[in-house]
């Protein structure tokens, strides 16, 4: 059966960002209950899947709690500005432990961290052994905003690609999986999201007029990511990219994605560190205390 990591990666060799159409479900049954109601569908979908990785996490957490692996899973999310990476956050983890998971933010480097190489803070924000971590932007955005905006000279930014697959392949050696995933959206669905911001007060918050000026940059930030995905999609480390446009489908995408992520490393619950029978008798009596 083809698995959607092989519908939705990244061939270096022919990827074409603008031949992928924001509103499609590519890799999505077709079945019955999706023909009906494909919302709804998504919805138990994404719950069932919930399970799943929280059953996975629970074992991942245990196995290198005993010291039985290094292995540690990140999902990192890239997105144009209102892409939905806070959303998708909330759906793909809203089951999760929240103790098993770290969650970290990327936004303009600090002073400290302008006068480090640029994956000097990303690498502090790896999840440890035995975590899920997410991602909100990445050291990917050091070829992304970074390259429209010139913020560094060209022939800095450019070598960053291949100073990327290299930490990322180190990692992988290292017990990392990691699931990249673009979240891709047309400029139609940003304008309207950004519009229902603007209709709604408990939603200005979330409104930054810098989208609205970022937005006529489309272009340049299409073609910067046209680069960074087929540069930076490898067979360790590959791209996905998901199309956006419909909510219930890409949590949908990446909430599977994240699950067979954690199917292919299945953890397993680490054998008792002790003698479960001697355990038993030493509890055996109500009033010992222990002994
Ligand atoms: P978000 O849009 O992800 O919800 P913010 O509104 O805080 O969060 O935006 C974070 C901002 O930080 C974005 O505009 C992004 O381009 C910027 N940013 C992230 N990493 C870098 C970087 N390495 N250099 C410059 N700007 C960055």
């Amino acid at each position: 059966m083809t698995q959607l990591r092989d519908v939705l990666a990244v061939d270096p060799e022919s990827f074409r960002l603008d031949k992928v159409d924001p509103k499609g479900t590519p890799g999505l049954p077709d079945t019955k209950a999706v023909r009906k109601d494909a919302k709804a569908w998504s919805k138990e979908a994404v719950a069932a899947i919930g399970s799943e990785l929280a059953a996975y996490q629970e074992k991942l957490f245990a196995s290198a709690k005993s010291g039985q692996t290094s292995r540690r899973v990140l999902l990192l999310l890239q997105a144009m500005d209102c892409g939905g990476k806070d959303g998708t956050v909330r759906s793909v983890f809203g089951g999760l432990n929240p103790t098993g998971i770290k969650a970290v933010s990327f936004g303009p480097p600090t002073d400290e961290e302008k006068r480090q190489n640029f994956l000097w803070r990303v690498e502090r924000a790896l999840p440890a052994a035995g975590q899920v971590g997410v991602f909100n932007r990445s050291h990917y955005e050091d070829v992304l905003v970074v390259r429209v905006h010139d913020l560094v000279p060209e022939n800095v930014w450019s070598r960053r690609y291949d100073q990327i697959n290299k930490f990322e392949a180190a990692q992988a050696e290292d017990g990392l999986t990691l699931v990249k995933v673009m979240l891709h959206i047309s400029p139609e669905e940003q304008r309207q999201r950004l519009l229902d911001r603007l209709d709604d007060p408990a939603k200005y918050w979330k409104y930054n007029p810098g989208d609205v000026t970022e937005r006529a940059r489309w272009d340049d930030y299409q073609a910067a990511y046209q680069d960074a995905l087929t540069r930076c999609s490898t067979v360790a480390n590959p791209w996905f990219v998901v199309p956006a446009d419909r909510k219930w489908y890409r949590n949908w995408a990446v909430a599977t994605l994240l699950r067979d992520a954690l199917a292919s490393i299945d953890p397993q619950y680490p054998p008792a560190g002790f003698d479960v029978e001697t355990e038993r008798q030493r509890l055996s009596t109500p009033d010992s205390h222990g002994s």
